[in-house]
């Protein structure tokens, strides 16, 4: 998509720290990290968000979580750490191709702000 954040990474126009790439996704550090490990992991067809996925859209769902649960192993962060999809602006959401989020590495509070 033309006028899209990610899509521009995706195609190299825009620079990020990649961390892993595949066929299907690709993984970048947050430029604003919150956390020692904070991850974004996207698809690399363009997905508006959560609430606008469909049901084909089931399987790249999934896979980033797996992605997520790779890179969260060999980061050493499995004693805790977060996936977590903003959906819609009030969520925080502001890019607006689907991206989840791994952060760990740090203490976690609970209920999330
Ligand atoms: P959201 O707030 O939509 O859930 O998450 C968007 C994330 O993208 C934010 O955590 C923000 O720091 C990150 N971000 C925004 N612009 C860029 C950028 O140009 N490069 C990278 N690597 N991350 C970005
Ligand atoms: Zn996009």
């Amino acid at each position: 998509m033309e006028d899209c954040l990610f899509c521009k990474i995706i195609a190299g126009k825009i620079p990020a720290k990649k961390v892993y790439e595949d066929d299907k996704v690709l993984v970048f550090e947050d430029i604003t990290p919150q956390a020692p490990t904070h991850l974004l992991i996207i698809p690399k067809q363009h997905i508006i968000g959560l609430k606008e996925a469909r049901p084909e859209d089931a399987e790249i769902l999934g896979y980033c979580q797996l992605v997520a649960a790779k890179l969260g192993r060999e980061r050493n962060i499995e004693d805790g750490y977060r996936t977590v999809y903003n959906v819609g602006a009030r969520s925080g959401q502001s890019v607006f191709h689907l991206h989840l989020h791994l952060i760990g590495g740090r203490d976690m509070k609970w209920p999330p702000g």
